[in-house]
């Protein structure tokens, strides 16, 4: 991110008279962690602000926690054409959803990210690939704005880089994201209460759904020359069995992928319309994030998603092909 960037961001924050806050479609601990600290910080400065995000405006469970929720407006009561927008944690305009509409009338779009897909699709891209969350580039405008970080505005930010490193596991944990996570629990908060909410509970009926994906995930060890894929669903079926909504099923990915003789790993989620929400990871050789963007989705190079509305057996055809394709890495 140049130094102009950074400049011409904050002039625009400061003269905006209603500052349009949106992250991406149904939104993760980073995309709406980083916007509600971001709003927090609007209100500190005493700016008028909208903060929201399209299509289903609801907020999966395990985030019900996040300070500040209060904050956000429905994407209807959002302004057709904003002045200034800032989007957080989207790669592209599409993934902001309904809101693609009004950030595509925008005098302004201020993009805050760190997907190196990004299309930068706005005015002024404080988009830095290297960041392990967008709640770094967020904490920093923060700072450069000269807003002291409070409990709530760090705890927002903790989640976001908490659920992007995958508890400072993956390889974009560097000494930068531990002093920047000293910086927030420096604020006071409790980690232990941060990976409860986010990681470690459910409702009982998370068991039976949990064991039947478990039960019937398939292991292709030819795939990606050699690498190795595994796979499997959890069905509409299977929640409402159990009465589980969609948004617990999100972490049953992080169990598939410990398979050892497998780089690749897929959770085919289906959720409340019918349509596959489908999770990819990949232990570093592969760049799931390629195939990903040929199916219509996005994301990085070990974790990437794409929505399919088809059958899953023809995108798993689909997948082993582009997989056979994919250059092996050796690391990432
Ligand atoms: P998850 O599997 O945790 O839902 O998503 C992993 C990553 O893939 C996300 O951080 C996001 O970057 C990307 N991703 C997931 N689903 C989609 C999608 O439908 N479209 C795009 N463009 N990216 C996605
Ligand atoms: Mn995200
Ligand atoms: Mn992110």
């Amino acid at each position: 991110i140049t130094a102009d960037e950074w400049a011409r961001a904050i002039a625009s924050i400061q003269e905006a008279q209603t500052i349009c806050l949106a992250c991406h479609v149904n939104p993760d601990g980073d995309a709406l962690g980083s916007m509600l600290a971001f709003a927090q910080a609007l209100r500190a400065m005493d700016k008028p602000f909208v903060a929201s995000f399209g299509d289903a405006f609801v907020v999966p469970r395990i985030l019900r926690f996040l300070p500040a929720l209060d904050l956000l407006t429905h994407p209807d009561d959002y302004p057709a054409e904003p002045d200034v927008m800032v989007t957080f944690d989207a790669a592209s305009r599409d993934r902001l959803g309904s809101l693609a509409a009004n950030a595509r009338k925008a005098d302004e779009v201020i993009v805050l990210d760190h997907h190196s897909s990004n299309t930068r699709f706005g005015t002024t891209h404080l988009v830095d690939p290297g960041a392990a969350a967008t709640a770094a580039v967020a904490e920093e405008l923060i700072g450069r704005l000269g807003v002291p970080l409070t409990h709530d505005m760090a705890l927002d930010l903790y989640v976001g880089l908490v659920t992007d490193t995958g508890s400072f596991k993956y390889a974009a944990t560097t000494p930068e994201v531990h002093a920047l996570a000293g910086r927030l629990l420096a604020t006071g908060i409790q980690p232990e209460i941060v990976s409860r909410e986010v990681w470690d509970r459910a409702p009982f009926g998370y068991l039976p759904v949990l064991a039947g994906a478990l039960g019937r995930a398939t292991l292709e060890p030819d795939v990606a020359g050699g690498l190795g894929m595994v796979w499997t669903t959890v069905t509409r079926a299977d929640r409402a069995e159990y009465d589980l909504p969609y948004d617990l099923i999100e972490g049953v990915i992080d169990i598939v992928r410990r398979t050892d003789e497998a780089e690749v790993a897929i959770v085919f989620k289906e959720d409340d319309e019918g349509a596959w929400q489908v999770s990819t990871r990949s232990k570093g050789r592969v760049d799931v994030g390629l195939a990903c963007v040929a199916l219509g989705g996005g994301g990085h190079p070990a974790a990437a998603g794409f929505t399919l509305h088809g059958e899953v057996g023809h995108a798993v055809e689909r997948l082993r092909e582009l997989l056979a394709e994919i250059e092996v890495v050796t690391r990432i």
